[in-house]
């Protein structure tokens, strides 16, 4: 039995991460914190010597029972920090009201604006560098680093839609910081060869090294161990033997399919509970330009359309966030070599309870995940794209457009699964995070939220973390 602690936090990715840097700003100088991590510590110099990009890695951490629907993350020290892209933006604060605004979907517990001093401490964290001329949400602060410098055809699409195209937000560093190089925009991202994005290791390793906190790597956590509505602590296996922690606070960090897990293993069963997994729908246009050179932009993803995002639509079909991409990928044509743009559009999805994170049958230390599709509304927003694309792109000189309709496997993204709201029998967790029963208990992450929004998660659940910290230690 390991002795009492203020607080256990399962998991060292952005959720755990972001909340004990905010717990440990405000918390006594003799407390004692314990954090398990399944993973172990591979620096950046062996990730650059031995690691796999996620999707080649084969994941023996679950059984995904539906395999043209992929799910990937790092199971080691930072989650996956190590492996993302680092695209930063905020939601619109049109996406925390979906049922109010546009009848669909469910409102979130919280406002964009009750959010926004808390995207604005995540984004510090992180270094964001992001538009500086104006921004498509409301901001109280200006980004932390100035933007990376466009395309091209970014700059032709920013001179027709001042308001609606942007420089893309992104922790990967447009200026030096202490502890990164810039970003020399090599397009491979997913391990960036000179530790420029943003990670847990490079910018918060030193939360693991604070005296106050034991960090335990290759300790998986089996259960969280509860009494009444109260946790005591939390079960998990070490070197194959199984040990027990006491602890006053219990803080799940495990991702969208191991907190679900974690808890369904709790005997803390809740009829939604691993219900709604989902993520955002992508796909991918190539445009053949006449006369315009692409790639000069000075990082891999360089710009963001809200041209399909916010609107009336949105009470039939999913809004769509746009991707321009500045990794190269050439034309044979003598001449034309770089007369190309590749942009990829990604869709808000309706979480629905048939996709969902369970205890594997043939093998209850595993979850799995099932998930049968995505939804008719993401669907009708792809279906409008083909027609609704040339007439976005007539600011450019385009000879060709190759739309690929067809949805990516993957986003990278878990969403739902423990989500958050007002009504516990709706709910996982409340609007701080607490969940709904077991109150010293808090499940961070992905999988609160009750909708998607077409943006990529990790700054929004980053700050949920911050909020979550906050609400708690005020
Ligand atoms: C290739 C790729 C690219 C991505 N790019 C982007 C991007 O550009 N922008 C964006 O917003 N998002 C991106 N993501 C998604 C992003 O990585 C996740 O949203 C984010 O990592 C989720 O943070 P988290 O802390 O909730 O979970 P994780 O980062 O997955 O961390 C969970 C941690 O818990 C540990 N753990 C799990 N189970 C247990 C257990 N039982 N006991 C102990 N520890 C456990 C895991 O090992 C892991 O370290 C990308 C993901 C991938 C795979």
């Amino acid at each position: 039995m390991d002795r009492d602690y203020d607080l256990i936090v399962v998991g060292t990715g952005f959720a755990s991460s972001f909340f004990l840097s905010a717990y440990l700003a405000r918390c006594r100088a003799d407390a004692r914190i314990l954090v398990l991590e399944r993973g172990r510590r591979d620096t950046h110099a062996w990730q650059l010597r031995h690691r796999r990009p996620a999707s080649t890695t084969p994941q023996t951490t679950f059984v995904n029972r539906h395999r043209r629907k992929q799910w990937f993350y790092t199971p080691a020290l930072g989650g996956g920090s190590n492996c993302w892209w680092a695209v930063t933006p905020r939601m619109m604060p049109s996406d925390f009201a979906l049922q109010s605004t546009y009848g669909v979907g469910t409102d979130w517990p919280l406002s964009y604006d009750e959010l926004e001093e808390f995207y604005c401490h995540a984004e510090a964290l992180m270094a964001v560098s992001g538009p500086d001329d104006r921004s498509p949400q409301p901001r109280s602060q200006p980004y932390p680093q100035p933007p990376h410098r466009f395309s091209q055809p970014d700059q032709l699409l920013k001179k027709a839609y001042p308001e609606l195209f942007f420089h893309q937000p992104t922790a990967r560093a447009r200026l030096a910081t202490a502890q990164r190089p810039a970003c020399c925009a090599s397009g491979v991202c997913h391990l960036c060869p000179i530790d420029a994005k943003f990670t847990v290791l490079n910018e918060m390793g030193h939360l693991y090294a604070d005296p106050r906190v034991t960090l335990v790597l290759e300790a998986a956590v089996q259960s969280v161990e509860t009494t009444g509505r109260t946790a005591r602590g939390v079960r998990y296996i070490k070197d194959g033997a199984e040990v027990q922690a006491q602890g006053q606070l219990v803080v799940l960090g495990a991702n969208a399919l191991f907190n679900p897990h974690i808890l369904l293993r709790s005997g803390l069963s809740h009829p939604l509970l691993g219900k709604f997994l989902h993520e955002q729908v992508a796909v991918s246009a190539t445009i053949d330009l006449d006369g315009v050179d692409n790639f000069q932009g000075s990082t891999s993803i360089t710009g963001h359309g809200y041209m399909l995002y916010d609107g009336p639509h949105r009470s039939q079909r999913a809004a769509c966030l746009i991707e321009s991409w500045n990794v190269p990928t050439l034309r044979l044509e003598r001449g034309k070599w770089r007369q190309r743009l590749v942009l990829k559009f990604l869709f808000e999805d309706l979480p629905a309870p048939h996709n969902h994170v369970r205890i594997a049958a043939g093998d209850p230390a595993q979850p799995e995940t099932v998930y049968r599709n995505h939804s008719e509304y993401a669907q009708r927003g792809i279906d409008a794209l083909a027609e609704a694309l040339p007439e976005i792109l007539r600011p450019l000189p385009v000879e060709k457009i190759d739309f690929d309709p067809r949805p990516s496997p993957t986003e990278n993204h878990i969403l739902g699964t423990t989500p958050m709201g007002t009504d516990p029998r709706r709910s996982i967790v409340d609007r701080g995070l607490v969940h709904h029963q077991v109150r010293n208990l808090l499940v961070l992450g992905g999988g609160a939220f009750p909708t998607s929004s077409p943006v990529n998660p990790t700054l929004t659940l980053s700050a949920l973390s911050l909020w979550a910290a906050h609400n708690l230690l005020t």
